[in-house]
């Protein structure tokens, strides 16, 4: 099989990648199998998948001519690439999480910001893959846990708060998820314009793993949503879910040295082109600004791809969503991306251009130092973000 786009060799993760690429297969669903367009991606291993591959090197495929023309496709574009994961449409939520997240949970203990993205089409399974449903719960839910018993391994030595905030990015605009009320959030930066500060953002601190279930279900209700366009149920914004994480140690002497990281877990937005989606008004600019924002994150993973190193200028500043996620992607950070694709062939275009945006994201390979910044600090050299939460978590503590 010929692989003009991408390396055919399997990528082993190590300590020294920045990021790890997966993608997740879903089963073709029943209205795609009634359409009976042929499947244009298979599994070759845990590691690799084609695209498109010529029916005669894969019976799996069956023949062509008994199937629908695969739209956009004129001749078979024979593709291999390889990723970390590569997860068939059978792969549990556990799996995909083990496999890809719970990699990156020491790192975040460790004072390492971490970002998490469901990449993909809408309907490709970016929800099922971050959120899932309380039968299967997805990788926000199964990430709490694991992080609350990893702190409990940790408990004798350290003190450790955990607050979360869950906000959507919609049409270049940030609304807080955790409330009912809504009003667009101001982004700045703090003063050594390092973090990305929302004002008037809430915290909360989810009490166990059913009060986290009930917060990410209500916050879930408050995405933007069409009534006209079932379709489009939360799928025009970027929801964005943040763990904000502080350590300190117990033993006496040492109180000062305070571990600070944040996780952000993000299901983005349909990938499709506004072209395909959207007509005119407010779903043109909807599709505008998704474009934008998916552009420019694009953009950011491309110039530290590129990696000329950090002195580089990377393009954070083009979009509300790298924006925010300015101190959580590229150089001391890690990220994982999971991108979501359908088998069908009725999806080929979206499929192509997903795995495409997945290969270029897998270039980025470069050494995560600790986070010297964030880690062992004394008291006075917070950053005002960690005041904002400390005091945040103070106030909770005292309700
Ligand atoms: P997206 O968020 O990308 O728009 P969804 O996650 O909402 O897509 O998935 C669309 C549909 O496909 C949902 O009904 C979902 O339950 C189903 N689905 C997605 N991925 C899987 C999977 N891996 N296994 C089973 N069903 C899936
Ligand atoms: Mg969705």
């Amino acid at each position: 099989m010929s692989c003009p786009v991408s390396s055919t060799t399997s990528r082993t993760s190590s300590q020294e990648d920045t990021i790890i690429v997966s993608v997740r297969i879903r089963p073709e669903n029943a209205q795609e199998h009634g359409l009976d367009y042929p499947l244009v991606v298979q599994m070759i291993d845990s590691k690799m998948l084609s695209f498109d591959p010529k029916p005669e090197q894969d019976p799996y495929f069956g023949p062509p001519v008994a199937k629908k023309r695969v739209k956009g496709r004129h001749k078979r574009k024979d593709l291999t690439f390889g990723f970390d994961n590569v997860f068939g449409e059978s792969s549990t939520q556990r799996e995909v999480f083990e496999a890809t997240t719970k990699k990156v949970l020491p790192c975040v203990l460790d004072g390492i910001n971490c970002s998490i993205f469901a990449y993909g089409a809408t309907g490709a399974g970016k929800t099922h893959t971050m959120l899932g449903t309380p039968e299967q719960p997805g990788i926000i839910y199964q990430t709490m846990k694991e992080l609350y018993f990893l702190i409990d391994e940790k408990k004798n030595e350290i003190s450790c708060d955990i607050a979360v905030t869950y906000l959507e990015i919609y049409n270049e605009n940030i609304y807080d998820l955790l409330k009912d009320e809504k009003r667009c959030l101001p982004l700045r930066e703090d003063s050594n314009k390092k973090s990305p500060i929302i004002t008037g953002i809430s915290y909360t601190k989810p009490t166990d793993a059913q009060d986290l279930l009930h917060i990410l279900s209500q916050g879930n209700k408050r995405r933007t949503q069409h009534p006209t366009d079932a379709n489009a149920q939360s799928s025009r914004s970027h929801a964005v879910f943040q763990v904000y994480i502080h350590q300190k140690p117990r033993a006496a002497g040492t109180e000062t040295e305070v571990t600070v990281a944040k996780l952000s877990l993000i299901d983005l937005a349909g990938s499709e082109r506004a072209t395909v989606t959207t007509n005119s008004g407010v779903r043109l600019r909807e599709g505008a600004n998704i474009n934008r924002s998916l552009l420019a994150l694009g953009n950011v993973i491309n110039a530290l791809a590129s990696n000329k190193g950090i002195k580089s200028h990377i393009p954070y500043r083009d979009s509300k969503l790298t924006r925010l996620l300015k101190d959580s992607l590229g150089g001391n950070c890690r990220t994982v991306m999971i991108a979501n694709i359908s088998p069908s062939g009725c999806s080929f275009e979206d499929t192509y251009n997903t795995l495409r945006y997945a290969d270029r994201a897998k270039q980025i390979k470069v050494k995560t130092n600790r986070n010297v910044v964030n880690v062992q600090l004394p008291m006075h050299k917070y950053t005002s973000i960690i005041d904002d939460l400390r005091l945040q978590v103070k106030h909770l503590q005292e309700e």
